[in-house]
């Protein structure tokens, strides 16, 4: 295999500069040693672009990438990108969990079929910035066998597109006990448990108080997400679980708690008509801040106390530990700060994309919105631009210095849109909830909200099993084995 000969051949100069205590070398703090790499390309091979992270803006980066010019190697710790607008629909059946994953492979072919390009299983813990080089280190997924190694990358142009993590604000007990809905395996997780809970409550012995509790889904945050997530579950209950739960459907709620209003990013209007929806929906929505969270209850500032079977966590996102861990110019927020060609300003050859990087506070510009249209278009401005950079020979590490790069990056909203349950969404047309333009709720808005996401899920398979599984879930209703 040329890869794992190629990780063997490691320059062992380069292993003892590198040190924490060296500011140009910027580790995360459980970095350890390496043990293989990719040297860096030699002016017979075609310049690499590294990129960390397979989300939304690191596949779309990948598949604009022109591979006559680069060779591409992907970093992550998982294989395949998510369709996160359309995760929630997985939690409760309506969708099946392939369907919202897309293999890296499918994105950008090169990557499992070049010989110098490759995907590499792992997650980069540092960047040596003077020497162009990225330190990994695999990910196993806890296999005794399988313990994880570090390896280097060097490379000549790095994209750290590596994305956000979900805010916790510190609150004890969060990641202990609720479960996020940023990836896959949390719907995995979700739907077990819910489907779980479900079976446990109509058993022989269980106490009303327990059987109440264990079907109290709470769902903390109401953001797009939450809100959307709370709608799936509202009509899984008032379809699937009133035909075929008959014991149990008295027992079982949604609670969708808010420390300010739903939705704030919608105008009033939209606001309302989404509130409306969701009680009609029998989604009990609360006010509250969260104090506390207890394996089986949380707590409230003002001391309520909510029992919960599922709890699920959706408020927000913020810079994940290893972009705070990196000792990289940042924008206000804490994210990577870039300039208005997406590069990290006095780095060479390092630029940033997605729900990682913000503009630096000395461009002007606000920091961009954490959503899937920021990182999607940013990949594809920045793809263009490395193309055009390696096509007029400043491919290669350090040889792009003074080349007049173009165009900025421009972002312009597109809109916004979130779906209520029960066939209705909101779409909001706008720049922004105070300007002017289209903004319409209802059915009509909510197919409107299918088409927009049907026709832009990547791949035409993905795009059929989508398909295929609404039509399933129209005719038979929602699959309820727990796998
Ligand atoms: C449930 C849900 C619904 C959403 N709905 C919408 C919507 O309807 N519309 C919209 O515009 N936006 C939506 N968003 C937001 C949107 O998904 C994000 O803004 C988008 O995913 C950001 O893309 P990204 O590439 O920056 O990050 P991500 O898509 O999060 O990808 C980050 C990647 O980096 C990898 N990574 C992390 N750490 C490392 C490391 N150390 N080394 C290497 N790789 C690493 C991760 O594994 C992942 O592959 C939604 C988000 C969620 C969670």
């Amino acid at each position: 295999m040329p890869w794992f000969r190629k990780l063997l051949q490691v320059s062992s100069s380069s292993l003892r500069k590198a040190s924490p205590l060296n500011p140009r070398y910027i580790f995360s703090s459980n970095y350890t040693s390496q043990t293989g790499g990719l040297e860096p390309t030699k002016p017979n091979e075609k310049p690499r672009v590294v990129v960390l992270g397979s989300g939304w803006a690191g596949c779309r980066l990948m598949k604009g990438i022109d591979t006559n010019i680069y060779d591409v190697v992907c970093v992550s710790p998982r294989n395949h990108m998510v369709f996160t607008p359309l995760l929630a629909s997985t939690c409760v059946g309506t969708l099946e969990f392939r369907s919202v994953a897309e293999p890296i492979g499918r994105i950008q072919p090169a990557i499992s079929t070049a010989p110098g390009s490759y995907f590499f299983l792992a997650n980069c813990k540092g960047i040596d910035v003077d020497d162009h080089v990225v330190h990994c280190e695999t990910v196993t997924d806890g296999v005794d066998t399988l313990h994880p190694w570090n390896f280097k990358i060097a490379y000549d142009k790095l994209v750290i597109a590596s994305g956000a993590e979900a805010l916790t604000f510190g609150i004890k007990g969060v990641k202990e006990h609720a479960t996020f809905l940023r990836e896959v395996s949390h719907a995995q997780e979700i739907r077990r448990k819910l489907l779980l809970n479900l079976m446990l409550s109509d058993v022989p012995g269980i106490s009303e108080e327990e059987k109440r509790r264990l079907l109290h889904c709470v769902v903390i945050g109401g953001g797009p997400t939450g809100v959307e997530f709370s709608g799936e579950l509202s009509d899984f209950i008032m379809k699937d679980v009133r035909e075929r739960y008959l014991h149990v459907k008295d027992y079982i709620h949604v609670t969708l708690i808010e420390a300010n209003e739903i939705l704030s990013s919608f105008d009033d209007r939209l606001r309302q008509y989404a509130t409306k929806q969701l009680t009609k929906s029998g989604v009990r929505l609360m006010r509250g801040i969260v104090k506390d969270v207890q394996p089986q209850k949380i707590i409230l500032n003002d001391g309520t106390e909510v029992p919960y079977g599922l709890l699920v966590w959706s408020t927000g996102v913020g810079p994940s530990s290893f972009i705070h861990s990196l000792q990289l110019p940042k924008s206000p927020g804490g994210r990577i700060g870039v300039d208005e060609w997406l590069r990290v300003p006095s780095l060479q050859d390092v630029f940033s994309i997605g729900d990682c990087c913000g503009f630096l506070e000395s461009t002007g510009r606000p920091v961009l919105p954490a959503l899937a249209q920021v990182a999607e278009r940013q990949g594809k401005y920045l793809a263009a631009l490395l193309n055009r950079i390696g096509k007029d020979g400043g491919g290669y590490a350090n040889s792009a210095r003074d080349m007049e790069l173009g165009k900025q990056f421009i972002y312009k909203h597109l809109g916004s849109m979130a779906t209520v349950g029960r066939y209705k969404a909101l779409v909001d047309l706008r720049q922004s909830k105070e300007g002017k333009g289209l903004s319409m709720t209802g059915f009509v808005s909510w197919f409107i909200w299918r088409s927009a996401y049907l026709t832009r899920v990547v791949s035409w398979r993905n795009r059929f099993y989508v398909a295929v599984n609404w039509a399933t879930t129209f005719v038979f209703g929602r699959d309820i084995s727990r796998i």
